[in-house]
This record gives structure tokens, C-alpha cells and sequence, in this order.
């Protein structure tokens, strides 16, 4: 019987390259994301069939316990979970709105935190599943102009280690992946040629390269509670 894998942020970007690579796999995909035709049309690019796309918005408890329970009774338990949706609002702290750093909290940690819990509750029942959260390279190594963006994202580190103590007894890994630049609508504002200099490799990764270090922690069965960094070195020169 194939894996379910469910991709939260699985409509574009690194979430959307996730849900490829894990349905080349065997994997049944249940992509999620606020824009439902986004996540479908997700979807109908994956290989094999019986894939489901489903509208969440992450940062809110309710939906979040709603999607989740359709994805068990209509697919099944999950072995998979992987956590790719987030947004950045890049600004200075003087500059940045109260409602932006909620918007960033809710979404990039709190969000995790619930879709992880909505999902356990499944994976207790698989007896062997894992969890990949995103996080960044700026969550380890700060940078100006995304403090709070920076802060979501260090708090996804202690959440990740700290799941990975509490549900490794029950053969449930949780690793988290830190990218640094990856071409993704997320960064379509910056020029490559103006931040490729300071990355060793000299240039930005691409959404497949970031899914490869994924597959890597889901399929690894000895590895938990660690941290990815998938950067072309970037962090070196930081
Ligand atoms: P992206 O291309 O902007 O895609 C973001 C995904 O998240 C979309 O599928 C989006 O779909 C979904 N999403 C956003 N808010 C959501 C919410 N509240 N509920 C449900 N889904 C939501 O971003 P990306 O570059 O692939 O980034 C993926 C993850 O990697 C993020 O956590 C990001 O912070 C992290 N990251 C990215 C980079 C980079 O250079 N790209 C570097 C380091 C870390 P909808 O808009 O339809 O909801």
C-alpha cells in the first residue's frame, strides 16, 4: 500500500517540488494550501493518481482539525507530513506592523505546531512516520531586515528537536530542513546576481534541489531531531 504524504504549502515552490519527488515515489499526496486551485492544479502535475488537494489556511486552529480529519477519512493515516507553507514580510523591526509579525508567528509557528499536532494523532496509528518542518538558514544565523521572520523560524529548531524527544518512542521522526536562497515565488523580489556572491556555490538553489534534502530526511530511518542546512553554503560566509 503506498505512503500518504501530506504537504502543507504543497501548491508552489519547494511544497509543490515536495509533492513531485514524493509521488515519483509511490506516495499517495494530499496537497494543502489557502487556494484550493493552486493545490489542484499541484495536483494534476503529480505522478500516478488519487492524489487530494485541500484548501487550509494553517495559522487557524479550526481548519486545521477540519482538514486533517477529512485527510484521515477519506485517505487514510499519514506517514508523511511535511510543513512548506510560510510567508516572509521582510522589514527593519522599527518598520514592521504588529499585525505583520502576528500574520508571520501564526503562520510559520504556530501553523507548524498545529499540523504537526492534527497530525500525530494519525501517526500514532502508522507506527512509523515522519515529519519534515522548514525552517531557514536565518533562523540559525539571524539577518537584518527579518527579525521576526528570523525569530518564526529559530522557534521551528527548539519545536522540532523537542517533538523529535517526545514521539521518537513511537518510531515518529521530526527533522527540520533550513534553506537558504531558493528560487520560489518567496524570493522572485530578489536579484540572484546582487546575493549569489555571498553564497559559496554562487547561486541560488532550486525548489527540486531543497526536495531532494526532504525525501533524505523522510527515508532516513536512523535520523531525528536534527537540522538541515541546504544553502550552497551560505551560512559559512554569514
Ligand atoms: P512559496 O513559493 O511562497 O510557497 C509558499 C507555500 O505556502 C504556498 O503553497 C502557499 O500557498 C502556502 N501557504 C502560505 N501561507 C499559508 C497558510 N497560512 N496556510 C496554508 N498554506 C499557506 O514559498 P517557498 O519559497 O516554497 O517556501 C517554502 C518554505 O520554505 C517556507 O516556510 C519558507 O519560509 C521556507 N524557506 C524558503 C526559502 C526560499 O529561499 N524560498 C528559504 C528559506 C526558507 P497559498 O498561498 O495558496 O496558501
Amino acid at each position: 500500500m503506498s505512503r500518504l504524504a501530506v504537504v502543507c504549502g504543497g501548491s508552489r515552490g519547494i511544497g509543490k517540488a515536495v509533492s513531485r519527488l514524493l509521488s515519483e515515489r509511490g506516495c499517495r499526496l494530499a496537497v494543502v494550501s489557502r487556494n484550493e486551485d493552486a493545490a489542484r492544479a499541484t495536483v494534476a502535475t503529480l505522478h500516478g493518481s488519487d492524489h487530494v488537494a485541500l484548501s487550509c489556511d494553517i495559522s487557524k486552529e479550526q481548519e486545521v482539525q477540519k482538514t486533517f480529519e477529512i485527510i484521515q477519512r477519506t485517505c487514510g493515516n499519514i506517514s508523511y507530513l511535511v510543513n512548506a507553507a510560510g510567508i516572509n514580510r521582510d522589514s527593519l523591526l522599527l518598520r514592521t506592523k504588529p499585525e505583520d509579525m502576528v500574520a508571520l508567528l501564526h503562520t510559520n509557528l504556530l501553523g507548524c505546531m498545529l499540523t504537526c499536532r492534527a497530525a500525530l494523532r494519525s501517526m500514532l496509528q502508522t507506527k512509523e512516520a515522519a515529519i519534515v518542518n522548514i525552517g531557514s538558514v536565518v533562523g540559525l544565523k539571524g539577518n537584518a531586515g527579518q527579525c521576526v521572520y528570523s525569530a518564526s523560524k529559530a522557534g521551528l529548531e527548539g519545536f522540532t528537536r523537542s517533538l523529535a524527544k517526545e514521539v521518537a518512542s513511537r518510531n515518529i521522526r521530526v527533522n527540520l530542513l533550513a534553506p537558504g536562497f531558493i528560487h520560489t515565488d518567496m524570493t522572485a523580489g530578489l536579484r540572484e546576481k546582487d546575493g549569489a556572491h555571498s553564497i559559496p556555490l554562487g547561486r541560488f538553489g532550486t525548489p527540486e534541489e531543497a526536495a531532494q534534502a526532504v525525501l533524505f530526511l523522510l527515508e532516513s530511518p536512523y535520523i531525528t531531531g536534527q537540522v538541515l542546512v541546504v544553502d550552497g553554503g551560505l551560512q559559512l560566509a554569514m
